[in-house]
């Protein structure tokens, strides 16, 4: 089993870096785990065909985590998917699915009636909650609410175990005390830092919009003690808070609370 960063970028949409989603590999199979910009395009790019997928996870729903959803959905069925697209997540994943399908029925339609077969159409929904496990395929996946992210009360982060490994990724927000326990000894964390320094020298004289921005997400400090309390082999950060922050900066700011290997996530990395 293995961890491919399918994109470590941000919302704004820049050439360096792809939307934040990431992707399990275990097999001839890839999970996927968010749908973000471009989603679709990187998994092409990793060596897997779109049309292969056939389990998303959401870990919440902002919007960078999602707008790839869509553009992932219609292309599998397009280039040959025929069996129902499996999509777990938190609340509202029904509703965002529903409403997703519904901005794709058009072409759908279009496309059935020239005699597509509508199988791969289809999506299977599983609404998880924190404490919940499963398993798919011999892939043992655990989620738990390991981060506060503002007002997203429905957000999960999720342990995948296969093959005697163990990877984890917690998504955007501050550890909760879920998050030490559920990535205990993990042999890859994924987290999301935030430089709020960076932030202020970026938005210039916009301070307050720092501050809130800041208040959703885990600083370099939380990111380093919850690697370190869960004694894990790598810690990887990507999503960074800002956007296109200096590797060297956040690599600084995480080294004084965790002394195992800290890795700069890039786009299609794979661990
Ligand atoms: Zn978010």
């Amino acid at each position: 089993m293995e961890l491919i960063l399918l994109g470590v970028g941000a919302p704004p949409p820049t050439p360096q870096k792809s939307g934040p989603c990431n992707a399990i590999v275990k097999g001839e199979k890839l999970y996927l785990v968010d749908a973000a910009r471009h989603a679709a395009t990187q998994i092409m790019k990793s060596g897997f065909h779109v049309s292969k997928v056939d389990h998303l996870f959401f870990t919440h729903f902002h919007s960078d985590h999602y707008t790839g959803f869509g553009e992932f959905f219609i292309s599998r069925w397009i280039m040959g998917a025929s069996t129902p697209l499996k999509v777990y997540g938190p609340s509202p994943v029904e509703e965002i699915v529903e409403r997703m399908l519904r901005y794709y029925e058009y072409d759908i339609d279009l496309r059935a009636e020239e005699g597509k077969p509508r199988a791969g159409t289809d999506i299977e929904v599983s609404v998880l909650e924190p404490g919940n496990a499963l398993e798919v395929d011999g892939l043992a996946v655990r989620v738990e609410k390991g981060t506060h992210h503002g007002n997203v009360d429905d957000i999960l982060s999720y342990a995948f175990e296969a093959e005697g490994r163990k990877i984890v990724i917690a998504s955007d927000g501050s550890p909760t005390e879920a998050l030490v326990p559920l990535a205990l000894g993990a042999d890859v964390l994924v987290m999301h830092p935030c430089l709020p320094e960076l932030i202020d020298e970026r938005f210039g004289s916009f301070k307050a919009t720092a501050k809130i921005v800041a208040a959703h997400h885990a600083t370099a400090e939380e990111v380093g003690r919850t690697a370190a309390a869960a004694g894990v082999g790598k810690l990887v950060f990507s999503h960074v808070v800002p956007p296109l922050a200096p590797d060297d900066k956040v690599r600084e700011a995480l080294a004084p609370y965790f002394d195992g290997e800290i890795v700069a996530g890039e786009d299609l990395m794979r661990l």
